[in-house]
């Protein structure tokens, strides 16, 4: 209503000089050179993270529900978020299904239906990046393992969280040998596991969506409060850097 009423008042009423007009006005701008003010565009509203494909995955393995608890909070915030894939394993504090199967080994089968689960909704919404928040209950220290090696994600995301958390320092995976609180496979690796056909969720979003993908590692001892925290600013600052 006010760029309507801005527009009106400025243009021209008649032919008449406007100095000589009879006004009740004081303004004495020259009203018939001056242009009616452009109306400002309104603002582009920011991508969400579900928009731009940034996907994340809970309770892959029940008994470490710490990615569980906070999703509906990265909901809120825009996040793409599906869990818990392995909701018999969260109901009864598990780490495996109740068929006794890690979920985590099952992305190279089609014969576990959590699995086909999570691999529609990825078919659904493809990834861009995804982030798959886990616990290692044994665990002395935080870690990522990076699927997709090309880029410095994982490093930046450690460097912004050292001074508040402890990684690990020489993290390992199977065959897979980090340091410094990331573990990035090779190419050869990531193909050998692809050979032998046993490989988790992470796995299968970069190899079938080509995206980046991480697995969020936090040790299970450490508080419920702190475990959220963590996998909270590892969510933010994930998708911080994914835009950049
Ligand atoms: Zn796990």
């Amino acid at each position: 209503m006010l760029c309507l009423l801005v527009a009106c008042s400025a243009a021209p009423v008649n032919n008449e000089p406007a100095n000589n007009r009879s006004s009740n006005t004081t303004n004495h701008a020259p009203a018939n050179n001056t242009p009616a003010p452009e109306p400002e565009p309104e603002p582009e509203p920011e991508p969400t993270p579900a928009e731009l494909g940034f996907v994340i995955t809970t309770g892959v393995h029940g008994n470490e529900p710490s990615g569980y608890l906070i999703q509906d909070q990265l909901a809120k915030l825009g996040f793409r978020v599906f869990g818990p894939c392995n909701p018999w394993g969260i109901a009864n504090n598990s780490r495996y299904l109740e068929s006794g199967d890690d979920l985590n080994r099952m992305f190279g089968r089609t014969d576990c239906p959590q699995a086909e689960d999570v691999k529609k909704f990825l078919a659904e919404h493809p990834p861009k990046f995804l982030l798959d928040l886990h616990e290692d209950p044994d665990g002395t220290g935080a870690y990522l393992i990076q699927h997709g090696p090309d880029d410095a994600i994982g490093r930046k995301i450690i460097d912004a969280l050292k001074a508040d958390y402890e990684f690990d320092p020489e993290p390992s995976f199977m065959v897979v040998k980090g340091e410094d609180g990331l573990l990035k496979p090779t190419i050869q690796q990531l193909r050998a596991l692809k050979f032998v056909g046993v490989y988790g969720l992470a796995f299968h979003a970069w190899y079938t969506h080509g995206c980046t993908s991480i697995v969020v590692e936090c040790p299970g001892s450490w508080p419920e409060e702190k475990r959220k925290a963590y996998q909270l600013r590892v969510c933010e600052l994930a998708w911080k850097y994914f835009r950049e």
